[in-house]
């Protein structure tokens, strides 16, 4: 039966388009494999960062004779997992700039260092931010997520490094700097620095949105407390998140829990969130979820 599957049986089979059947197949049987070669049609993919460049990758190995087009403003790919590490003085800055020449293939591929300013689907057509229209037949959109930290009353992104106030997120993927990083491991010593004359308040948060990692504010919680345990010092810790738990799933919860009492100062407080802040005066004003607004 597997060699006489046709190319459109495989496709009706899966349930999915040409493409997506062709990148499954890339990795699949020799037969679907096969069948990659017919796949026409212009491929259009809006970014340049993880996810983008793995969309063309496998893409540009599943298809014989792709067209594909690549829209990202951005020469530098920023691996933002490790500003985590730069922001705990494990890494520097320069081991996340990576080269996104080196992931795509100008000669095999046309890219556009433009942002996609418009997104006309009823014509199957987008528009950078210079004027150029872009026609597809098929779109793939992975620009990735924004930050809004003025959503936040009182913050605005500027005063991140500034008033003890820091963010691991902060990063700018089209200039390909991650100041959130730098900033956080600033931050890091001047916690250092306060604690050598004062048990120093520290509030960590986890917004109530979706977020690029939602282990991030946890790993910045450990991490710091870990670099002053390093010289005997510690601080009044508080872990604020939107969730009611530390970790959806129960076996890392009960984890983290066991890795909590390590420190003994360490107290959470569950489904609140960050609503607005006097960066001045360093208060906070704290949502409760199920209150009203
Ligand atoms: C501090 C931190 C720690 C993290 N830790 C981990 C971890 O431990 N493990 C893990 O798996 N993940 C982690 N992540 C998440 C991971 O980095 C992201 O999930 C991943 O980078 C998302 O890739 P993406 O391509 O979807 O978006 P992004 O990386 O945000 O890339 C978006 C791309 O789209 C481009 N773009 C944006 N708008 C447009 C437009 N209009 N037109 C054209 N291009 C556009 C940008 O220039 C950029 O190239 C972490 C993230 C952060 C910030």
């Amino acid at each position: 039966m597997k060699n006489n599957l046709s190319r459109r049986d495989a496709i009706k089979l899966m349930g999915i388009s040409p493409v997506a059947a062709a990148v499954l197949a890339s990795t699949s049987t020799s037969s679907i494999a096969e069948a990659s070669a017919d796949v026409v049609g212009k491929i259009v993919i809006v970014g340049g960062g993880a996810g983008a460049i793995m969309a063309l990758s496998r893409l540009s190995r599943a298809i014989s004779n792709p067209d594909i087009t690549i829209i990202a403003p951005n020469e530098v790919h920023l691996y933002q997992p490790g500003q985590v590490f730069v922001g705990s003085g494990e890494m520097q800055l320069d081991d996340l700039i990576l080269d996104n020449n080196n992931y795509i293939n100008q000669d095999e591929v046309t890219w556009i260092k433009d942002e996609v300013k418009t997104f006309d689907a009823k014509n199957n057509l987008v528009i950078t931010r210079a004027g150029e229209s872009v026609k597809y037949d098929i779109l793939v959109v992975a620009a990735g997520i924004q930050y809004h930290y003025e959503k936040i009353k009182g913050l605005t992104k500027e005063d991140i490094g500034k008033n003890g106030i820091t963010s691991v997120y902060l990063s700018d993927l089209e200039k390909g700097t991650a100041k959130g990083a730098t900033a956080t491991w600033d931050w890091f010593n001047e916690l250092k620095t306060a604690a050598k004359t004062k048990k120093p308040k520290v509030l960590y948060t986890q917004p109530n949105t979706p977020i690029k990692c939602g282990g991030a504010p946890q790993k910045m919680l450990y991490l710091s407390a870990d670099y002053l345990k390093l010289e005997g010092l510690s601080a009044d810790y508080e872990f604020v998140t939107s969730q009611a738990k530390l970790f959806s799933l129960p076996a890392v919860d009960k984890e983290l829990h066991s890795v909590q009492a390590q420190y003994d100062n360490i107290t959470n407080k569950f489904q609140h969130h960050l609503k607005a802040i006097d960066v001045k005066a360093k208060k906070l004003l704290l949502f409760m979820h199920g209150m009203k607004r």
